[in-house]
């Protein structure tokens, strides 16, 4: 299994620190074959060592240059990270990263040779329209995107159930993950919405999951090393 922990706009260098030292200890007890990533904010890269990979959340699709307020692959370099967030549905609404940018970006890191997990996801409104708005929107996602890419990971993500507490039902991540996996010629597919310790070992009995990207439960190592163990 995969878990990753995106800590967002959350945590500080200091307190990063702090957590990576805890989460470390308590890796110990971890399976071999389980992989875990954590996506600390920028100002917190660094090249901590341990049981997991560091990622950025986002970076330009560039070495270096005149992007203000951005970093880049050099940044990156100082740090030996080589996995990255991209298409995450915050980006997409927020920084308006549209469907181009974001196959720019992907391009640009694959190329690199960066693992990607490549974030896609519908918002509430599509859901209610029924399964096959649902994977059309979805698939709309893959648009500019090399699926077979050998460092892709893909993470299922309904904007609905990011950060509200609410996650996807058992039934509606299967037949996602069902449909998606064979889309995606069966590369690994995390689930994203609300996975905290209460749910994990109900999402992880899911087939088609291979893992789960996660928010507001990966920001105290206590809780996200206790899924990790699930
Ligand atoms: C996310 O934004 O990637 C996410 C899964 O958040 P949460 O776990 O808080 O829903």
């Amino acid at each position: 299994m995969i878990y990753a922990g995106n800590f967002k706009t959350n945590h500080t260098r200091a307190s990063t620190a702090n957590y990576i030292e805890e989460l470390k200890d308590k890796l110990r007890g971890k399976s071999l074959e389980d992989r875990v990533y954590i996506f600390p904010p920028a100002t917190a890269l660094d090249d901590y060592e341990g049981d997991f990979t560091i990622g950025t959340q986002n970076a330009y699709p560039a070495q270096n240059g005149a992007y203000t307020g951005e970093i880049g692959l050099e940044q990156l370099d100082e740090f030996g990270i080589k996995s990255i967030l991209i298409g995450h549905s915050e980006r997409r609404e927020y920084m308006a990263e549209t469907q181009d940018k974001v196959s720019q970006k992907f391009a640009f890191f694959q190329e690199q040779g960066f693992e990607i997990i490549y974030c896609i996801g519908e918002p509430l409104e599509v859901r209610e329209n029924g399964f096959e708005d649902v994977m059309k929107y979805l698939l709309a996602q893959f648009d500019g995107i090399d699926i077979n890419y050998d460092k892709l990971i893909v993470a299922y993500e309904p904007i609905w159930a990011i950060g509200t507490g609410r996650s996807a039902t058992v039934e509606e991540i299967s037949t996602t993950h069902r449909a998606l996996k064979n889309a995606i010629n069966d590369r690994p597919l995390l689930y994203g919405g609300s996975a905290k310790p209460e749910n994990i070992k109900e999402i992880k009995a899911i087939a088609g999951v291979d893992g789960v990207l996660v928010g507001s439960a990966s920001l105290d190592a206590n809780s996200f090393s206790q899924m990790v163990l699930s």
